[in-house]
This record gives C-alpha cells, sequence and structure tokens, in this order.
C-alpha cells in the first residue's frame, strides 16, 4: 500500500431487512479488502432507518473499520440529535455527516434546525471538538439554491459552523468541481472539498437520481448511455472508462481524495479502486 495522503472512502446504506443486513455484511467484507478511509452510512427520516444507521455503524466500527454516520435536520429535535450524539459517543464514534435532508412527501415537520450549518453549530456546541464533522457541497450546485452565489455562501457558513471538510454530490462535469473548488478558494474556504463518485450500473436508475439531486448528465454520456439500452455490459464498460478518467483528472488536479456512492454494490467501486490503484 503507498501513502498517499488523500482520503479515499465508501458510502453505504443501511439495509431494510435481516436478509439485507448479510448482503450488506458480505459486501463490506469484500470492500473492506479495499481499505477505505472510513465508511459513511447514511440517515433516513423514519425513526426505523435511525436506528438502522447507528447499528450499520456499531457492526462496522465492531469490524475494526471507521464509520462515519449520515445525521440530518429532518424531524429532529435538540433532544433527539442530543440522544443520538450521546449514543456516538458512548460508542467512540468520532466522525459524522451533517445534512439538513429532504422532507419525504407525507411529512410535515422538518424539525428544529432548518438548515446544516445550524445543525453543526449545535453539534460543536454540544460536544466541542469530538467529532470531525462533513458536509455536503454541490459543484453544480443544490437544486434549492436561489443562485450559486448564495449556495457559496450557505456552503461557507457550514463551515465556519464549525465543519471540518466537505463531500460533494455527485457530478461527470470536471470543469463543475474545478470552478466550484476556484470560487471556494476566492471566499476564504480552505478546508478539504472530496469529490463525491457515483459509478454507472444502469442509464434508467442514474437519470432518476440525477433529476432528483440536481446532477448534470452531460448530453454525450447521455446519448451514449440511451444507446446501449439493456446492454448491462456496455453500460458497464462505459460507464467504468468514463468514472475512472473523471477520477484521474480531480487527483490530477489536487483533489484531496474520493468518496463513493457504493449503493451498497462492490464490483464496480473494487474496479474503479483497481483502475486508480487507490488506498484508503
Ligand atoms: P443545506 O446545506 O442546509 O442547504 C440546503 C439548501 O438550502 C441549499 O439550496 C442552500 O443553498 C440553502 N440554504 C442553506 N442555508 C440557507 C439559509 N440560511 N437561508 C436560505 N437558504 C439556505 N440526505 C439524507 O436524507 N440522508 C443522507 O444520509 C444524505 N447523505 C448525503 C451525503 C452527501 C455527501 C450529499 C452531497 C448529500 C446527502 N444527502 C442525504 C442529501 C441532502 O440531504 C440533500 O441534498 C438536501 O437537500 C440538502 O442537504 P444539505 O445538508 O446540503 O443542506
Amino acid at each position: 500500500m503507498n501513502a498517499d495522503p488523500r482520503t479515499y472512502s465508501l458510502e453505504l446504506f443501511p439495509p431494510q431487512t435481516p436478509e439485507g443486513a448479510e448482503k450488506l455484511r458480505a459486501a463490506r467484507a469484500r470492500l473492506a479488502l479495499l481499505r477505505p478511509r472510513f465508511f459513511s452510512v447514511t440517515f433516513g427520516a423514519g425513526g426505523s432507518t435511525r436506528e438502522r444507521t447507528l447499528n450499520t455503524v456499531l457492526e462496522i466500527q465492531a469490524e475494526g473499520h471507521r464509520a462515519a454516520p449520515h445525521l440530518s435536520c429532518i424531524g429532529s429535535t435538540p433532544e433527539s440529535i442530543r440522544a443520538i450524539l450521546d449514543q456516538y459517543r458512548a460508542n467512540g464514534i468520532r466522525h459524522l455527516v451533517a445534512l439538513r435532508g429532504d422532507l419525504p412527501s407525507g411529512m410535515a415537520q422538518p424539525g428544529t434546525f432548518r438548515y446544516a450549518n445550524e445543525l453543526v453549530e449545535f453539534i460543536r456546541k454540544e460536544t466541542g471538538d469530538w467529532f470531525h464533522i462533513e458536509v455536503a457541497a454541490y459543484p453544480e450546485y443544490h437544486p434549492q439554491a436561489k443562485s450559486p452565489e448564495d449556495d457559496l455562501l450557505a456552503f461557507k457558513r457550514k463551515l465556519d459552523a464549525g465543519a471540518n471538510s466537505a463531500i460533494t454530490q455527485y457530478f461527470y462535469n470536471l470543469d463543475a468541481y474545478v470552478k466550484f473548488v476556484d470560487a471556494c478558494q476566492a471566499a476564504g474556504i480552505t478546508a478539504p472539498i472530496v469529490p463525491g463518485i457515483m459509478p454507472i450500473a444502469s442509464f434508467a436508475n442514474l437519470a432518476r437520481f440525477s433529476d432528483n439531486c440536481g446532477a448534470e448528465i452531460p448530453r454525450w454520456m447521455r446519448k451514449k448511455l440511451e444507446s446501449y439500452a439493456d446492454d448491462r455490459e456496455s453500460i458497464r464498460s462505459f460507464g467504468l472508462d468514463v468514472v475512472t478518467q473523471l477520477c484521474e483528472r480531480l487527483l490530477a488536479h489536487g483533489a484531496p481524495g474520493l468518496h463513493f456512492y457504493t449503493l451498497n454494490q462492490v464490483s464496480l467501486t473494487s474496479e474503479l479502486w483497481r483502475r486508480l490503484r487507490l488506498s484508503g
């Protein structure tokens, strides 16, 4: 393994069923061979998904790996966040990804904290320097942002509130990241901004995700992916080439690491790591 100081990490989502938990254990055992710096685990809005995040994080930690639970403002109160932070501290978890989250349809109450900066501020006030706090960044801008300038200010507020570093929404336009980092530097932001990387397994799923979260699939990629229709092998091969090249360019540009949205799948992320010769 080399001594690359950059941070390579993997994101998982918590399983919904005992069978899902078993599958995820098997996937994690294989992903752990990549030696990521940490595994992050997403967080949903309902009470039961919260338990699943905690359980998954504790399993990861018991397996000897660093785990970073995500935490969101949705439906939260200072008391509920305090209880979660206490649980994490009691279990030696020192890394969090703090988010606003999105209100699920049918859920009326966003929670006491309206934006992620308020959550970060609360975590710092309650727990001092215990946690390394990551926040989200959007090189192609958050879909609800009033303007790029407003979004940059909102991002800066999260860092000023005490976040240590950021992970971006995924993107396929290198320029979006480069220009976003330039704008951050011009605004005095020095925290590491790690690109989020989405491997490509299926065009339909990717298109749906991208429409929801505001990530752009460039027209040339969309056209190619559409042309493969159900030919999964061609999609896989094209996606691996495109994403490998994006990662190589990001690293050449000085990106401080890469964070892979694994969607609990092993093969694409493993192949990307092999091609990029990464180690955590
Ligand atoms: P914020 O930083 O609060 O920003 C949200 C929007 O509000 C932006 O448009 C911003 O410009 C605007 N804004 C911020 N502050 C203000 C203000 N004071 N006044 C007016 N406007 C303001 N979601 C989950 O539910 N669970 C997860 O586990 C999860 N993990 C994620 C991990 C990563 C790395 C990323 C990039 C996203 C993740 N998400 C997750 C999705 C995220 O919750 C959504 O993108 C959400 O819409 C925004 O969250 P945020 O923390 O970026 O919000």
